[in-house]
């Protein structure tokens, strides 16, 4: 096999409704002006005015000391691991977790770190679990390092914690002896689910990271915050990896840009996913999950389809979904409307109808 990306096939129609992923929308024209007039600098150097304006408000949003820019969320849970563990270091997450399902094991190939997966409804687990998970402290156990949550949990349905369950699970971990990490790729998704601000809800995260790139709907770039000694880790890790850059103040501008146009929008993402969610469960035998904010799973084997025949049946349609942990997923974003969600539910209808 390759493990090149596969280029698009021009057999296919064009894409009317992208519901693959909320990575893949466009910046838009007054994004595209705001990174156009950003002011730059050599980023590595320290020079980048608006690299550093990001990172402030970001350290500022999320309650944390301080902040440090790179190029992906990827970068961001790699280097956070680096930073929490040493090799033969264990790090406690859900099963589903990205760290674990979906990046290519990298905390294991550039940190001899372990993972302890954790079993629980939706992509959460409960304090039982954790301390089901705890070792003993002694010469034969691995050294357990770090708790890991993920903010939605993305394979267990873009689900937002109970912030009583969160805090809980988070303090067991420090009671433990662990720092606590968390994987806030749709952070901001599940800060307007839940009303709750961002500093509140993760109070209780050593270290956090949000994503430009999912629903905030910037092109590059992810922002990773904590104390002021664990930033300065990170930037040795930043540097090792080749994730310092240049002028990423242009990159930096669609993420600054993206929080003063883009948060408050995502409330109707998720009204959006909820009319998905309604319309497809109408669809005789298919098995949908209640969204809570803008990922809809769903089982289509009760219609007669797998999740993979099912997907390429709507891209036939035009309609492009994917298919993650034996589910298809659909994802609303800023470059899908009311008015396609309805299109991807006539879609849908003509695709169970034709099964
Ligand atoms: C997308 C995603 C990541 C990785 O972010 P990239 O910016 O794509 O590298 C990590 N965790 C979760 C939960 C994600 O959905």
């Amino acid at each position: 096999m390759s493990y090149i990306p596969v280029r698009p096939d021009p057999s296919l129609p064009p894409v009317t409704v992208n519901l693959y992923s909320d990575t893949q929308t466009r910046p838009t024209p007054a994004m595209l002006d705001a990174m156009k007039s950003a002011e730059t600098g050599d980023e590595q150097h320290g020079d980048d005015p608006t690299v550093w304006a990001l990172c402030d408000r970001m350290a500022a949003l999320l309650g944390k000391e301080a902040a440090v820019f790179l190029p992906s969320g990827t970068m961001c849970n790699v280097v956070a691991l680096l930073v929490h563990c040493r090799p033969g270091d264990e790090v406690l997450a859900h099963r589903l977790a990205h760290i674990i399902t979906s990046e290519h094991g990298n905390h294991a190939a550039l940190g001899g770190i372990m993972m302890n997966p954790l079993d629980g409804e939706r992509g959460l687990f409960d304090v039982a679990a954790v301390e089901a998970a705890l070792r003993p402290r002694s010469r034969y156990a691995p050294p357990q390092k770090l708790l890991e949550v993920e903010q939605t949990a993305n394979l267990g349905g873009g689900v937002v914690w109970p912030q009583a369950q969160l805090d809980a699970v988070l303090a067991r971990g420090h009671e433990a002896g662990l720092a606590t990490h968390m994987d806030g790729a749709r952070l901001m998704n599940a800060v307007v689910a839940a009303g709750i601000p961002a500093a509140e809800m993760v109070a209780g995260c050593d270290s956090v990271w949000v994503d430009f790139t999912k629903g905030l709907g910037a092109p590059l770039g992810a922002v990773l915050a904590g104390s002021t000694e664990f930033i300065s880790e990170a930037w040795r890790w930043k540097q090792r990896l080749g994730g310092s850059m240049r002028q990423g103040g242009v990159s930096a501008a669609a993420c600054l840009y993206a929080l003063d146009h883009n948060i408050d929008r995502l409330a109707g993402d998720h009204t959006n996913a909820r009319t998905l969610a309604r319309g497809l469960a109408q669809l005789e035998g298919m098995k949908v999950e209640q969204p809570d904010t803008n990922l809809v799973f769903f089982d289509p084997r009760g219609a007669g389809l797998t999740a993979e025949a099912f997907a390429t049946a709507m891209r036939q349609q035009g309609v492009m979904v994917s298919t993650l942990a034996g589910r298809v997923r659909a994802c609303t974003h800023l470059d899908v409307s009311a008015a396609q969600i309805e299109l991807a539910l006539t879609a849908a209808r003509a695709v169970v109808a034709a099964a």
